[in-house]
């Protein structure tokens, strides 16, 4: 991983000085960083000696964190080698991988996404994929945050598109790191023709959706023989009675399937009034999961009507995905698959 400190004259305290202290150092100082490094004093050697001895940092026994504007981690800790070595993409012949990372936990990356993670020389991420995973990576794999926040801070797709296809193009190996699949509404189908339309050789591995990791983390399966036959997967984005809204709720509702909405936190009393008013029942059980398969997972259960409300009560925020339908009841407490729903019920 190469690591940017975000601003000149920053101070920065490295834990853990480990195997690539010397190559973590210089790339902090080259960036005008003062360095400090949390260590024994009285038993430094090789190569953390050496920069001692040479004043590049200064060795901190007991160091005060908040004096420090940053925090790291020397990663590889010991004499390990990295598990996987890359071979350096040959010149010219670059390429772009859409890896689907799954909903958050490393542990929900499929074993093709991390093999493809390992071997990249760099990787474009966004906040909802397994960032965890990134940590391991070789000193020298470049991570490029693309974030976008809901409603807030983003980098445009074409700046986006711009940066996987100008890093290809100088031959490197580029993942694209996303939340759940990169063709559930993850923008992949552009960045794939983006990719395919200034010739650059593209691939995709298929990443566990949120719209059905989450439900399952919560205790939910999306089909359930004779209860739900199918489910519907909608984005909430815009809300249904927003003129450009182009989803027909109306179909949603009478489908008989379970339905499950991704980005609708902020549109769900919207969404719940419509399905209500199409015919579904206002006692419809329904449940939101917020930051499914992560630490701070929760979810929340209430009939349709009452499902807004109930968000809103108990705090929920994005990303969160709402499920609707007989489904959601249907599992018995103690057969819960996965990781037991952190549950509060609504
Ligand atoms: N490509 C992603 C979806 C991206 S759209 C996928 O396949 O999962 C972003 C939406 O995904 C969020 O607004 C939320 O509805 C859902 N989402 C993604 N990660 C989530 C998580 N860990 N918990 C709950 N919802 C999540």
């Amino acid at each position: 991983m190469r690591l940017t400190v975000a601003s000149a004259e920053a101070r920065v305290l490295v834990r853990d000085a480990g195997a690539h202290i010397a190559q973590t150092v210089h790339a902090l100082i080259d960036q005008g960083a003062h360095v400090d490094v949390h260590a024994d004093p009285s038993s430094i050697a090789g190569p953390l000696a050496d920069l001692a001895s040479r004043r590049l940092v200064r060795i901190v026994g007991e160091p005060d964190l908040m004096s420090y504007d940053v925090v790291v981690r020397d990663l590889r800790r010991g004499a390990g080698t990295p598990t996987r070595t890359r071979e350096p993409a040959p010149a010219g012949m670059g390429r772009v991988v859409l890896v689907g990372g799954g909903p958050g936990d490393p542990g929900l990356l499929t074993l093709a996404g991390m093999a493809a993670i390992s071997d990249a020389d760099v990787v474009v991420c966004d906040r909802l994929g397994p960032l965890g995973v990134l940590d391991e990576l070789d000193p020298s794999v470049e991570i490029v945050h693309v974030g976008k926040i809901p409603r807030g801070e983003s980098t445009t797709q074409e700046r986006i598109n711009a940066v996987l296809i100008d890093r290809a193009r100088a031959g490197k190996t580029v993942v694209r790191l996303k939340g759940g699949d990169s063709f559930v509404f993850g923008r992949g189908g552009e960045e794939w023709n983006a990719c395919v339309d200034a010739g650059i050789a593209v691939s995709v591995v298929p990443g566990v959706t949120s719209s059905v990791a989450a439900p399952a983390l919560a205790g939910i399966p999306v089909t359930h023989r004779g209860v739900s036959q199918g489910f519907v997967v909608v984005s909430g984005h815009v809300a249904p009675n927003e003129p450009r809204s182009a989803v027909d709720w109306s179909a949603v509702g009478r489908t008989g399937m379970t339905v499950v909405v991704l980005m609708g936190v902020a549109a769900l009393d919207s969404i719940a009034a419509t399905l209500i008013a199409h015919g579904m029942e206002p006692t419809t059980p329904a449940a939101a999961v917020a930051d499914a398969g992560l630490p701070s997972q929760r979810v929340v259960r209430a009939d349709l009507a009452a499902l807004a409300d109930t968000v809103r009560t108990h705090g929920l925020s994005p990303p969160a995905v709402a499920v609707i339908g007989p489904a959601v009841d249907v599992l018995h407490k103690a057969a819960a698959p996965g990781r037991s729903a952190r549950s509060v019920t609504g």
